[in-house]
């Protein structure tokens, strides 16, 4: 049976996102942070998550549509200014 590694619903891993925790920050503010992925699966993997713990996609309501609209303009930005394809690129 499997196990979550997380017993508080309200903290995760993302939750410790720091570059003191060896995470390799690409972009950050007020309510995202942006980082490269620790096992890339292409060669730009950027993670880019809100800096208040959001526990799962599911858990995503209308109260965070401007979160995400904001998220993938950030993400978009960088990629497009490094004229890489789709194929080059991963987003999660
Ligand atoms: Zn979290």
């Amino acid at each position: 049976m499997a196990s979550c590694c997380f017993p508080s619903s309200d903290h995760c891993v993302f939750c410790d996102v720091t570059t003191e925790k060896g995470f390799n920050i690409v972009y950050e503010d007020n309510d995202l942070i942006a980082f490269h992925d620790r096992a890339p699966g292409a060669k730009s993997h950027i993670l880019i998550i809100p800096r208040k713990h959001v526990g799962t996609v599911k858990d995503l309501g209308r109260q965070h549509r401007d979160l995400c609209k904001q998220s993938f303009i950030v993400v978009l930005k960088p990629l497009m200014c490094k004229n890489l394809s789709f194929s080059q690129y991963f987003l999660g």
